[in-house]
């Protein structure tokens, strides 16, 4: 326990309390096998919930909707979440995580007072940064919005784009300055996904499901009264990351993953027999595997305490979240792996998935084929071992052509 959580033990009690009120009992059974249109309906009755309780956007300033908590709280708050198996609001995580920083960071009032009540209360937010040649390499990315007088006129292509079938806004990043060298010609505007000339196809997926998108831009206007921050400066204001968020996230993620291999996976397995009939337990293969992967979540939870208790008493938190991002999605892969074996041929068999459960559904061969995009999203795991390697090492910079 991080000594510095011990003041909110009241809070602690208070959002327990609020959980066994508000979490939906039986949300889990109830969204297996859901449609897409009965998932958007949950996840928006669910940020209902959390806003009117304030635990949407706990960390925001009061005058924006937001519930002014301090990191240390914010833990406490997510730590209790999960503890009661709440969902996940994914429907709303890309407008919390990336587009409200940078309003936040580089907007104006009047952009503040346009799109953040929308986040609390109704819009759907997708990120258009990566494209077919501009992944890694972000800052080589080719979307021109080229300024016409009061409007940017916007055309080029994205990839990848989580939610862009659902959203309402795109916080975008395209090159305004087609003549500056790489990330110094970038610009981050947003676009309303209902604009002309936006036109959004979704991926399938692995597990035959569309969550991100091929988002095309023909000839689309934007008003420039939605460039975020001064025109060419939108790298600087995209990396602007907020540390503290990103600790809260990785909180609610080691909570997922201690849920799924202790609770989810060990109590399965009790259930679960060999071929022969035996139970799964009593093979000494099988004890060790669990008790090998039990060992590993707990050395996640440990790197994740001392990374929040760094950025509770320093205030920063640095390339150490790297490390972090890197041993918590492979560990993924193992968990999840672990499980589609022990479950053995039934494995294989097509159930229906929860859209809600994130990466812990109880449909394991789903969630191990899910658990890849964890090491490539948000940054590949290669180009986190460079950082680690840079920041965390001290070894020279890599020699980039
Ligand atoms: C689940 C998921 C959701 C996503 N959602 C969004 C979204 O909402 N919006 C958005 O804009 N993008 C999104 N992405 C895209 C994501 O940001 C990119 O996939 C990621 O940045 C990698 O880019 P890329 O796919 O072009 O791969 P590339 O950059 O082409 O990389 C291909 C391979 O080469 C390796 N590589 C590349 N450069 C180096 C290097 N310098 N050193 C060592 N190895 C290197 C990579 O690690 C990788 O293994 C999402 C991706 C996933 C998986």
């Amino acid at each position: 326990m991080i000594e510095e959580l011990s003041r909110y033990d009241n809070f602690r009690a208070e959002v327990a309390g609020w959980c066994r009120e508000n979490v939906p009992a039986n949300w889990r059974q109830e969204q297996t096998g859901a449609s897409h249109a009965q998932y958007l309906t949950f996840q928006r009755e669910w940020r209902r919930v959390l806003a009117a309780g304030g635990y949407l956007v706990p960390h925001w300033p009061q005058q924006w909707g937001g519930s002014d908590m301090e990191l240390a709280q914010q833990v406490v708050l997510y730590e209790e979440l999960a503890r009661a198996d709440a969902p996940r609001a994914d429907l709303t995580k890309v407008a919390i995580y990336n587009a409200a920083p940078p309003i936040f960071a580089a907007g104006n009032d009047e952009q503040r007072q346009r799109f953040l009540p929308g986040i609390i209360e109704q819009d759907v937010w997708c990120q258009g940064f990566s494209e077919p040649n501009a992944g890694s390499d972000l800052a080589s990315l080719s979307t021109k919005a080229s300024r016409d007088g009061d409007r940017y006129i916007v055309n080029g292509q994205k990839i990848w784009t989580s939610l862009a079938a659902d959203a309402d806004y795109c916080i975008l990043l395209a090159r305004t300055d087609p003549d500056a060298a790489n990330s110094r010609g970038l610009s981050l505007l947003v676009m309303d996904m209902h604009s002309p000339g936006v036109e959004v196809r979704p991926i399938i997926n692995a597990i035959g499901r569309g969550e991100f998108c091929e988002t095309f831009m023909t000839d689309v206007e934007i008003p420039v009264e939605n460039l975020i921050g001064d025109e060419n400066n939108g790298w600087a204001i995209s990396q602007t990351t907020l540390a503290s968020e990103r600790a809260v996230v990785l909180t609610t993620i080691s909570e997922l993953v201690r849920r799924a291999g202790r609770d989810h996976i060990i109590e399965t397995a009790r259930h679960w027999t060999m071929p022969d009939g035996t139970p799964s337990l009593a093979d000494g293969g099988v004890r060790e595997q669990l008790g090998g992967i039990y060992g590993e979540v707990e050395i996640l939870r440990l790197l994740l305490n001392r990374m929040i208790t760094n950025l509770l008493r320093e205030g920063g938190v640095g390339a150490e979240s790297s490390v972090i991002k890197i041993y918590y999605s492979e560990l993924l892969q193992r968990l999840m792996r672990l499980a589609v074996e022990l479950e053995g041929l039934d494995a294989q068999l097509e159930r229906p998935f929860n859209p809600s459960s994130s990466q812990a559904s109880g449909n394991h061969i789903m969630d191990y084929v899910m658990s890849f995009g964890w090491t490539i999203g948000g940054g590949t795991n290669e180009i986190m071992r460079d950082l680690v390697a840079e920041k965390v090492l001290g070894l020279p910079r890599e020699r980039r052509s």
